[in-house]
């Protein structure tokens, strides 16, 4: 039997106890951030998460997963060099060329012209975009990119000196995701803050939207003809970022072009800087003329 003072003694060392631990557990929670008194049934993106989204490399692009963009550091000295951007026009006026027909679906251009489109998706990127722009201007041809939203943020130059080319820039979302597995609520984020930040870069809105991975819906059907943008598909898909080598690049394209064609290639691979001068070359001999989308699809 415990005597009087050693019974107290027990009963304040087991509040000593409680009290030690109930300040270690405040101590533990402080650690963490609690945030807001949301229940999660009402989930909303936070803008950083849309304004920094760092997925350059975890892009579930179409093209080489493996495919790293190593910045130099001329490159990052480059890319933050203050560019002088429009105003973000968040209710930009939505006004459509009317010399293209509104909310329609590209697979192809006009049969009856032995034109075809070149178009590039999921750039910019440091190694690669320039190398592009560079070959075509060699050729003297103009072709149409599907930038990616959240590297355009990275690349902004690279966005300018297309545009300032007279290359065409359609929309390829902002994080290159499936638009099928988003809502439509999402749907129109994706697509919105690409529009706008096309319109900062360069006073225009996009005509195209191509889908990441060719996906679409009714939603996203819906959702591009509220935006008045036409969707994009190809006639020809290269693989070119399958590094399936230069001859088998070529022979695709080869056996399947035909007038209005739209060919899918990438910036990105390193194969297709290398086979890009040779498509070209026989595209040319074939007679055919290389044109941007806009001029594909334009109805006269
Ligand atoms: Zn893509």
């Amino acid at each position: 039997m415990l005597c009087p003072d050693k019974k107290y003694f027990h009963v304040l060392s087991a509040r000593l106890i409680v009290i030690i631990c109930l300040m270690a557990l405040i101590v533990a929670i402080g650690q963490f951030p609690i945030y807001g008194e949301s229940t999660g049934a009402d989930k909303k993106i936070p803008s950083e998460d849309i304004v920094n989204v760092d997925n350059e490399k975890s892009l579930s692009r179409d093209s080489d997963p493996e495919n790293t963009d190593t910045v130099s550091v001329e490159e990052n000295e480059r890319a933050s060099e203050t560019f002088e951007l429009l105003p973000i026009v968040f209710q930009p006026d939505y006004s459509i060329n009317l010399t293209l027909p509104k909310h329609k679906m590209f697979r192809c251009g006009d049969p009856s012209k032995k034109q075809i489109a070149l178009t590039f998706d999921d750039g910019p990127h440091s190694k690669t975009t320039e190398q592009i722009l560079n070959i075509l201007d060699k050729c003297d041809i103009k072709a149409t990119f599907f930038f990616v939203g959240s590297m355009m943020v990275q690349y902004p130059y690279l966005v300018k000196k297309t545009y300032e080319k007279g290359h065409c820039i359609g929309n390829h979302t902002y994080t290159h995701k499936n638009l099928t597995n988003l809502t439509e609520r999402e749907i129109y984020e994706e697509v919105e803050i690409y529009n706008n930040l096309i319109w900062g870069f360069t006073g225009k809105k996009p005509n195209f939207l191509r889908v990441p991975g060719g996906n679409y819906n009714d939603t996203v059907i819906n959702v591009s003809n509220n935006l008045g943008l036409s969707l994009a598909f190809w006639t020809i898909n290269s693989y070119d970022y399958m590094q399936q080598g230069r001859q088998r690049t070529l022979n695709i394209i080869l056996s399947k072009v035909s007038n209005g064609a739209i060919i899918l290639l990438h910036d990105g691979p390193v194969e297709t800087i290398e086979v890009l001068p040779d498509i070209i070359s026989m595209l040319k001999e074939k007679g055919y003329q290389c044109v941007t989308l806009d001029e594909l699809t334009l109805k006269e």
